[in-house]
């Protein structure tokens, strides 16, 4: 997915500045970003937000959902029309689409199409440059939920080949009522074949009611906590789907449960990673080291430079960048 918003705020991040040095539970609330029109998506991003920019080299958390969308379809005026994010450029990042119930279809300028599905990853390494679309296929499921999450890259990385990958085998442990997902980087053992560049974590946390786990962790990851569906305690903190519950650094495990009444239980997502000690910048879809850097990669895409390369098959115009705020883009610290 893509960042749409017409005026977007300056985000400069990293540097290592206020990363927690020990375990703590802080509740991110984030706000409510309309993608794409009144019948588009609306989605919660709690990444980054005020306070806090950053866990390890995650960098943006959107989620989305569940929304119905069998209404575009069937004519009637509820229903949201799904997503629809025209073609738009990245760099410095990696995109991360999950999904929880619906599909999306991802284009890009590698000529890659490819449909992802609950339970499959989507994974885009932006490199040096790329675009691309999302959207609702035109045969889907009734509704949509799901999340959206960037990765920055190191320096290291930031100049390498774009690159796409979709896998639809994941790692899956079931223990004490939770199913995990590895989604990227290990956990517990098992690892994701999804290409991580910077040591990271990323997993889906299913829990069946009545059920009480010890994840193990790396204690020199941060950690934080998105809740997608149900309710659940974790480390005591009793979570539904909205904020993002930062966790900290230093922690061996994590106590995650289930309440025993809890419907069909709930679902988690656990984002973490080496504090990323970069200070990067962010603007609109673009992640990089300095303003001119920026500058220059939206001047590019305005101008169907090629190296973002050109999406074929998405049926509308392509997004073009909102204007430079007025005062230069400059790396500030993580957390403000
Ligand atoms: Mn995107």
């Amino acid at each position: 997915m893509s960042n749409l918003e017409r005026d977007p705020v300056a985000s400069e991040c990293g540097g290592g500045v206020g990363v927690a040095a020990e375990p703590v539970r802080d509740l991110l609330t984030g706000h409510q970003v309309a993608l794409g029109g009144p019948r588009g998506l609306e989605v919660t991003r709690t990444l980054p937000t005020r306070g806090r920019r950053m866990v390890g080299a995650w960098c943006f958390v959107d989620h989305y959902g569940p929304v119905a969308i069998d209404g575009a379809t069937a004519g009637r005026p509820n229903g949201s029309a799904g997503m629809r994010v025209p073609p738009h450029p990245h760099t410095g990042l990696q995109t991360v689409s999950w999904l929880v119930e619906g599909e999306v279809l991802h284009r890009d300028s590698l000529g890659s199409t490819q449909l992802v599905t609950p339970g499959q990853l989507n994974l885009m390494t932006a490199g040096h440059g790329i675009s691309h679309s999302e959207e609702t296929p035109r045969e889907h499921s009734p509704r949509l939920h799901g999340v959206q999450l960037w990765v920055a890259l190191p320096g290291a990385a930031v100049s390498t080949a774009p690159a796409f990958a979709h896998h639809a085998d994941l790692p899956v442990a079931t223990g004490d009522g939770v199913t995990t997902t590895v989604i990227m980087g290990e956990l517990g053992g098992a690892a994701s074949p999804a290409r991580v560049l910077t040591p990271l974590v990323g997993a889906e946390l299913r829990l069946a009611p009545g059920a009480a786990a010890r994840l193990p962790l790396a204690p020199d990851f941060e950690h934080a906590v998105l809740p997608m569906a149900g309710s659940a305690q974790v480390d005591g903190v009793p979570l539904a789907p909205g904020p993002l519950l930062y966790l900290g650094t230093g922690r061996r495990d994590l106590a995650v449960a289930c309440a025993d009444g809890e419907g069909p239980g709930a679902r988690l997502l656990l984002i973490g990673g080496v504090p990323f000690e970069e200070k990067l910048v962010m603007w609109w879809n673009l992640v990089g080291r300095t303003h001119e850097e920026i500058v220059r990669a939206r001047e590019q895409w305005q101008a169907a430079d090629p190296r973002f390369g050109t999406v074929t098959g998405y049926d509308g115009e392509r997004l073009p960048a909102p204007a430079m705020p007025a005062t230069p883009l400059k790396p500030r610290g993580r957390v403000s």
